[in-house]
């Protein structure tokens, strides 16, 4: 006998006839013998309809993100109770839990909380007796007892650092998609679903931009040794399993390519070339809260500097705000952007045994007249910033010079 902790999301559980599936899924496991814990997130796009009513609102004022907490955390709660209630009535024991109920103790970091804690004695407790607990994802509760969300997609996170805590034997993430990919099947139709990935590469593409997995989920499962699976909801299939890299499998070169649209870049031209520069610069974006994500420091002829960066699309405005003042201070020639980029990474752990890979990569985006305006590498990724408007021709492109197709 075993212990699943298995995880449904938004498109899995978009209406009762959805739930109504996913409790064959878990009844399958309990006939068998095996004990569940089931996690969820929110109907469909329900997330999104609460978050579009605080837009209206549009106050991110001191205490607005524990309101938007307080508003998130509804949606998953709508769904422990309908799955609750059909299971009930199909002759199961179950019992739905809010993240305070469990307990998921978390910072106090409102809209992206981290995990602190999970007090397992209540459910375990459940398990013990018959009943089939069905947890509420995304949402936890800090230490003075606020309710915490863990960011869009958390949901994952709830569920591996759920089976870690109770030591289960798998954490299986059903979707909508029959596992990873080597990228989003959404838009290379013909994308290969892959048997297995290392934690390394599912975490690079994760931070990427493929939204398929949330990142902490990732970090969980591999401190912990998580063993860790994605398939769908509405087939039955492997799906994927997660794991670490072991001597004996052969590493791909290319793992999958992960993309991301929504990205911005601003340069700051002809600053002074001292030590000191880069601080001065990126220090007020970063004290405003705004992530940078790529960063590119050239001199010029005239040995002064050039400075370009990327932030996310929704922060672009603040930041062009910001630098134009520290432009001014500085002295600089010119300040520029563009808000229409997007970026497009190969992950692969044998890349780090292959060279060539860049140079492939350039001369495939290069024959399609695709230019490249940033490139970033790390051991195993190559990410590189294009023009939005090639980014889904910049990945079937990608896909198909590395062979990656079914
Ligand atoms: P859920 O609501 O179940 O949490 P998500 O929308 O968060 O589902 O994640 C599943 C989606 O991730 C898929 O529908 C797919 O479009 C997208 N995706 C992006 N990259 C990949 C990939 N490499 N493999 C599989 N799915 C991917
Ligand atoms: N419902 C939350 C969201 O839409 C959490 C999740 O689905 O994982 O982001
Ligand atoms: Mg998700």
């Amino acid at each position: 006998m075993a212990l699943y902790v298995k995880k449904f999301g938004g498109t899995s559980v978009a209406s009762v006839a959805h739930i109504q599936r996913v409790a064959d899924k878990i009844i399958e496991d309990k006939e068998t013998g095996h004990d569940v814990v089931v996690v969820v997130s929110a109907m469909g796009k329900e997330t999104d309809r609460l978050v579009s009513l605080s837009e209206e609102i549009d106050y991110r004022g001191n205490g607005a993100s524990r309101e938007l907490d307080v508003l998130l955390s509804v949606g998953e709660q709508v769904t422990i109770s309908l799955l609750s209630l059909v299971l009930l009535k199909r002759g199961y024991q179950a019992e739905s839990f809010l993240g305070r109920q469990v307990k998921i103790s978390t910072d106090s970091s409102h809209n992206k909380a981290r995990i602190v804690d999970i007090d397992t004695k209540e459910i375990q407790k459940k398990l013990e007796n018959g009943v089939l607990p069905v947890v509420a994802g995304f949402q936890g509760e800090d230490e003075r007892g606020n309710i915490t969300t863990l960011g869009r997609g958390g949901s994952d996170t709830t569920a591996v650092a759920l089976a870690a805590a109770l030591g289960a034997d798998e954490c299986q993430i059903y979707t909508d998609v029959q596992g990873i990919f080597t990228t989003d099947p959404r838009v290379v139709e013909n994308a290969r679903r892959l048997e297995r990935i290392t934690f390394e590469e599912m975490l690079e593409l994760a931070s990427l931009g493929s939204r398929v997995l949330h990142t902490r989920a990732i970090e969980f499962a591999s401190k912990y040794r998580v063993p860790l699976r994605v398939a769908s909801s509405f087939d039955t299939g492997p799906g994927t399993l997660i794991t670490y890299e072991e001597k004996s499998m052969e590493a791909p070169i290319i793992s999958g390519i992960a993309f991301e649209g929504d990205e911005a870049k601003l340069t700051i031209l002809g600053v002074e070339d001292v030590p000191g520069i880069a601080s001065a610069i990126l220090g007020p974006i970063s004290e405003s809260g705004i992530e940078v994500d790529m960063i590119l420091q050239n001199i010029s002829a005239d040995m002064s500097t050039d400075f370009t960066f990327t932030v996310n699309r929704d922060d672009y405005s603040q930041a062009m705000e910001i630098l134009t003042k520290v432009s001014d201070q500085l002295g600089a020639r010119e300040v520029s952007g563009d808000n229409r980029i997007a970026k497009v990474s190969m992950v692969g752990v044998g890349m780090r045994s292959h060279a060539g890979v860049a140079s492939k990569m350039f001369e495939a985006l290069a024959k399609e007249s695709i230019n490249i305006q940033m490139i970033s590498t790390s051991e195993i990724k190559i990410s590189v910033v294009i023009d939005e408007k090639y980014l889904e021709l910049a990945v079937r492109t990608l896909h198909a010079a590395f062979d990656l197709e079914e």
